[in-house]
């Protein structure tokens, strides 16, 4: 078995995992702020956790993920300033924030099922504002002093503030916006006081006031309290790096005092971007994996896309990216029928696994090993899947160990669960079906007159026939 090496940002270097409670890997992902539909973009950062879940069960540990759902707090920009994302959606759709959170992070949930990210833990940061609120007095007398707008954290009180943006001084702190009176400008708010005359609908007592907790106490409290100090992983969107990050190390700093940042290994994906740039949501209009399905793509084409490129990369969507991705998808598919369809001899005997076999899974787990070499790994999968020396019954369980780990469920896949219906399609895939058959009968009688009539007549509902498609298609839906 290879060392399992992950790029840590901290050192910024290739590390050899090493758990910190042996036998066992404990993850933290920093999730959702639920108040928005998540897009495309965030659920790369949910393919790349749950791919690293994944390889650490491939490796033997037992898996501890938890992934935080943000339903207070969290600000319209990442540091101070702005106005509660929660709040400003609740008074925009007329509903309580509390509604708002609990629609959002049922879709949310929706789209990790439907990307075959495995179910990790889902706490809810409101469900932590007792321990968020201890947490805050623990370390409010040597490291916090308080404003008009809140409690604050002070940077200065910690070593090497902002070690993991490497910009603790200009760069850092030249993206946060001036609050008066805060000592430095990279301090932010642990409590933010609800201001006098207002009322919010998510607000608690505290020794600081009526107000809610800070955005970035939230994930170390969670962390903390559910993993453990020190946990073994923690990661996020590269973004995350710059503001949130720092100041969840500083306060696990300020907590435990010690240096330790609070995991072992720090590790961020980058970002999918389209041609204006970082998909965002605040840019407006943004990508769903509804969109994607509502265009006629299965989502696990979007999960394969992820996967074509490494973590640590960025990665520009087109939709001639996604059919590329999509047809991969369907090429793999189609492999795995056809072995799966192939029964093995009668007097088969399972016996040791031949070379051409396991110098196949070993380099399969060479890929994974290095860093989550995605891309190196699907193309050990399918030269397994497209190995002709290798029998099918004698490599059908290798391939499903693969396919465990890369996440596509290839065993519950059909030819027809691929085939998903465009919204704006006008025809039923029944009808679509016996046109076909009608124009079959038509070619075998050479009536070339009716067969192509009937071929107009389904390129006029957006249908397009595939005759000899290599796939083996018949047809498929445009969009
Ligand atoms: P948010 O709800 O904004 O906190 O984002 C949830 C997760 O998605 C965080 O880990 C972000 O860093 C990540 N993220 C946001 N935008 C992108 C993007 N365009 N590409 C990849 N990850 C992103
Ligand atoms: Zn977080």
């Amino acid at each position: 078995m290879s060392d399992l090496k992950l790029f840590n940002s901290l050192t910024r270097e290739l590390e050899t995992f090493t758990p910190i409670h042996p036998g066992e890997a404990r993850v933290y992902s920093c999730g959702p702020t639920v108040y928005n539909y998540q897009h495309i973009g965030n659920m790369r950062a949910y393919v790349f956790a749950d791919t690293l879940g994944r390889v650490l069960s491939y490796k033997g540990y037992k898996l501890t993920h938890v992934i935080n759902i943000t339903d207070v707090g969290h600000l319209t920009s990442d540091a101070d300033e702005g106005e509660d994302k929660m709040e400003k959606m609740a008074a925009a759709q007329g509903k309580t924030a509390w509604d708002i959170a609990a629609f959002y992070q049922a879709d949310f949930e929706a789209d990790l099922a439907r990307l075959n990210i495995c179910k990790p833990a889902h706490p809810r940061a409101t469900e932590y504002v007792e321990a968020m609120i201890d947490w805050a007095k623990s370390i409010e007398a040597k490291h916090c002093y308080e404003l008009e707008s809140g409690l604050y954290f002070d940077t200065s009180t910690v070593a090497d503030y902002g070690r993991l943006a490497r910009a603790s001084t200009d760069e850092g702190e030249g993206r946060i916006e001036h609050v008066d009176g805060k000592r430095h400008q990279a301090d932010f708010a642990i409590w933010r006081k609800t201001p006098v005359g207002e009322t919010r609908q998510m607000e608690w007592d505290s020794p600081w006031g009526r107000g809610a907790p800070g955005w970035h106490l939230e994930c170390s409290v969670m962390s903390q309290s559910l993993l453990g100090h020190p946990f073994d992983i923690h990661t996020g969107g590269i973004d995350h790096r710059e503001i949130h990050h720092p100041n969840e190390i500083a306060q696990n700093q300020a907590h435990s005092g010690c240096d330790h940042s609070g995991a072992g290994i720090w590790m961020h994906n980058n970002f999918l971007i389209d041609r204006r740039g970082k998909m965002s949501k605040s840019a407006g209009e943004f990508l769903r994996l509804q969109t994607l399905v509502d265009k006629g793509f299965h989502p696990l084409a979007y999960r394969l896309m992820c996967l074509q490129a490494h973590y640590r990369s960025e990665l520009e969507f087109s939709w001639e990216g996604l059919q590329a991705a999509f047809v991969r998808l369907k090429r793999m598919v189609m492999a795995w029928e056809k072995i799966s369809m192939t029964s093995p001899p009668a007097d088969f005997q399972p016996t040791s696994m031949g070379k051409i076999l396991s110098n196949h899974l070993d380099e399969f787990e060479a890929a994974v090993s290095d860093d989550l070499n995605t891309p190196r790994a699907l193309i050990c999968f399918e030269s397994l899947l497209f190995e002709k020396s290798i029998k099918p019954h004698e490599k059908g369980d290798a391939i499903l160990n693969m396919d465990e780990v890369l996440g596509f469920r290839l065993a519950s896949f059909s030819r027809s669960s691929l085939r998903i219906r465009p919204n704006s399609a006008v025809i039923e895939e029944a009808d679509i079906e016996a046109a076909l058959a009608e124009r079959k009968e038509a070619r075998a009688a050479k009536d070339f007159a009716k067969s192509d009539a009937i071929r107009d007549d389904l390129i006029a509902k957006g249908v397009e026939v595939m005759d000899g498609d290599p796939l083996g298609w018949d047809w498929r839906l445009e969009f």
